[in-house]
């Protein structure tokens, strides 16, 4: 890892973390044990969000899985120190089927983060549920395929965590009224279906979606939220609606281009939901002691190498 001054983006090299091994008795490193800034609060957004971060240092990780989509940005935010990563990287250059989600997640980890905010764009599949929603999901359903779902793809140990209740109940709540106070119509639950993209739906499969009760159609939550279980990370989807999915009842057919309108049109509200929902997160926790059911999730598990 190599820190820089705020605002620039440096060449060094980044310290490796050694890849996990299928021999589980190779070592691993670990960015506990190099220098560089910490952070205890992860969000992973879109570029339109770098700037709630007013003075920061810019942070290259290396990870078992390489480079996350972006040097990670660490800076303090509500007396918080907070850790982004564009999750398309600079320019938005990787489609979500190409996003290395399981790099953005390890470094996170990586750096000292446990509690992790996502916001993301999404296509509504009720008509009440219109574009400027905000919606905070309880549950999630994965269509996406062909990713890599999994940091324990090796030999060894066999590692299944609990993932009923996919997102974090705390940051749930704090993401909610963080959302009400800056004024956005809110969804307090719902299930969020992610596709693989990168195109839209057609309207049978928005049909489908809609008939089997879901409220929200993505294609970046999965396995976004899968990763930061496995990793024993706090994760929250905070999903704006930007557009009617198009099997939805009146809606025209969906575009990117209207995604970014709607998107820029509420990203100033957004940024302020995200840091007032960083001010209110729980006090950090070792990770002996959390609390916090996601916290928990290797507990009493053998892993086939050390997390960072
Ligand atoms: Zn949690």
């Amino acid at each position: 890892m190599t820190t820089d001054s705020p605002g620039s983006h440096p060449d060094a090299e980044p310290t490796a973390l050694l890849a996990p091994s299928a021999d589980a008795s190779a070592s691993v490193g670990s960015a506990s044990t190099v220098g560089g800034p910490r952070a205890e609060i992860g969000v992973i957004g879109g570029s339109g969000l770098y700037d709630f971060l007013d003075d920061y240092d810019t942070v290259e990780v290396d990870t078992p899985f390489g480079r996350p989509s972006d040097p990670l940005v660490i800076g303090e935010v509500e007396g918080r120190s907070v850790a982004f990563v564009a999750r398309h990287g600079k320019g938005h250059r990787f489609p979500p089927h190409r996003v290395n989600y399981r790099a953005n997640l390890w470094a996170l980890r990586a750096v000292g983060v446990r509690q992790v905010l996502a916001p993301c764009a999404v296509g509504s599949l009720r008509p009440e549920q219109g574009p400027g929603t905000v919606v905070v999901p309880d549950q999630v359903v994965d269509r996406t395929w062909g990713r890599e779902h999994t940091v324990y793809d090796v030999e060894g140990p066999v590692v299944h965590v609990g993932f009923a209740d996919p997102y974090c109940p705390n940051g749930r709540q704090v993401a909610v009224d963080a959302a009400r106070l800056a004024g956005f119509e809110v969804e307090p639950e719902g299930t969020l279906v992610v596709v693989n993209g990168p195109r839209f739906s057609s309207r049978a499969e928005s049909v489908w979606h809609q008939q089997a009760g879901w409220s929200i159609v993505g294609m970046t939550a999965m396995p976004e939220a899968a990763l930061a279980r496995e990793l024993a990370m706090c994760f929250t989807t905070i999903a704006l609606v930007t557009d009617a999915d198009a099997g939805v009842e009146g809606g025209e057919a969906v575009t990117h281009e209207e995604v970014l309108r709607v998107f820029g049109t509420n990203v100033e509200r957004l940024k302020s939901v995200l840091r007032d929902a960083i001010g209110q997160l729980p006090a950090h926790e070792a990770d002996d002691d959390a609390t916090c059911p996601c916290r928990r999730a290797l507990d009493g598990l053998e892993l086939p190498f050390p997390l960072p």
